[in-house]
């Protein structure tokens, strides 16, 4: 029996990236959903600390996420919804994890480097370079492995920005069964996206990133249809002429717009370079790309401003998701503590 497990950051606003790389692709994988298959979706608000957050904030943004990923169309009815504090056993299970990773294996994490501002040092004991880097951003691959394994999930829908942790996730799960010489944790499958990376709209060689402190890098689900536009227009481009052509490689910013109608038109970049042959510039390929946004948007955002004026019903839908992922979670984390010797 399949279990697929995936989370998104109460970091922010839903946007094209967590949209096309994530939510989308857990509705679709639901909807083509074959009995005894088990899906599992947390609202990761342990991993939203890793970075400064107010708890105001940290509340607001829950609500919004839940109140997204439901406008987008997952049908709670057909999965486990939950927040990951509610359920203690992800750190516990957290704890032992971190006690079998070795600090040059975390050392080694793309997203540590990045955030942690240490691309440049080698060594993780630089205390210049880290001065007041907090711990939790360098363990939150483990926590994120702990996420995944509490639940024994076969699984894992993300976009391609998480790969290098899933390849850890699995390299943990192998630790602990060989340390403990069991069978216990299965190795997750790494789920890629089909749009796998959508690029910020300002700096085609970054990641769109919820933590992108430039607004006019992301387009929100949220976003009205003027926004849209806007952002759009002001989006990094290149200077070559004639027809548009899908080249990543020297036409980054072009290609994450033809990247992004292939998506919504639920098909492959090719073909959808060849569609867009009647584009004769820049300025229309955008025009082309937000009539596309507007049109995928526009029943959520409303959808969305809806759900949002009734916090209680997305707190029964997260209180329910809560009580079914504790009863799997409590349920093997007793069976870890037995393997490990805490019986
Ligand atoms: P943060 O900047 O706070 O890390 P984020 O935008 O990376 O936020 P997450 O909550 O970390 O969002 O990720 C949720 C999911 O969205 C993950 O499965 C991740 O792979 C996917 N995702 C995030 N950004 C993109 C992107 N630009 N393209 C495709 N998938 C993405
Ligand atoms: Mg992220």
């Amino acid at each position: 029996n399949s279990i697929l497990f995936s989370m998104i950051q109460p970091t922010g606003k839903i946007h094209l990236g967590n949209y096309l790389g994530a939510i989308n692709n857990w509705k679709n994988l639901q909807q083509s959903s074959s009995e005894g298959c088990t899906y599992i979706y947390g609202i990761a608000d342990l991993h939203a600390i890793t970075v400064p957050s107010k708890a105001e904030v940290l509340r607001k943004n829950r609500h919004e996420v839940v109140a997204s990923i439901l406008a987008a169309g997952l049908d709670e009815n057909k999965c486990i919804l939950y927040q990951q504090s509610s359920v203690p056993e992800h750190t516990e299970l957290s704890w032992i994890l971190t006690c079998l990773t070795s600090m040059g294996q975390l050392n080694r994490m793309t997203q540590w480097k990045s955030k942690s501002l240490q691309a440049s040092s080698s060594s993780i004991f630089d205390d210049k370079v880290l001065g007041n880097t907090k711990a939790g951003l360098l363990c939150y691959p483990v926590l994120q492995a702990a996420d995944i394994l509490l639940y024994k999930s076969t699984h894992v829908p993300v976009g391609d920005d998480q790969a290098q942790h899933l390849e850890l996730c699995r390299s943990i799960a192998s630790t602990f069964n060989h340390t403990y010489q069991t069978g216990f944790f299965p190795l997750p499958k790494t789920l890629l996206t089909p749009s796998k990376k959508i690029l910020s709209l300002r700096d085609p060689s970054k990641k769109m990133s919820k933590s992108d402190p430039d607004p006019n890098a992301c387009i929100y689900v949220t976003d009205d249809p003027k926004t849209i536009m806007q952002k759009v227009r002001r989006a990094v481009t290149d200077s070559i002429q004639g027809p548009i052509t899908f080249d990543p490689e020297n036409r980054p910013g072009v290609s994450n717009m033809v990247n992004i109608i292939a998506s919504l038109r639920n098909s492959t970049v090719q073909e959808t370079a060849s569609y867009l042959s009647f584009v004769k510039d820049h300025k229309q390929l955008k025009d082309v790309l937000s009539e596309f946004l507007i049109e995928e948007f526009k029943p959520k955002r409303h959808l969305f401003d809806k759900l949002l004026t009734d916090k209680s019903y997305i707190e029964q839908i997260c209180t329910k998701g809560t009580i079914k992922a504790r009863e799997i979670a409590s349920r093997n984390i007793a069976s870890v503590k037995s393997v490990v010797g805490f019986d």
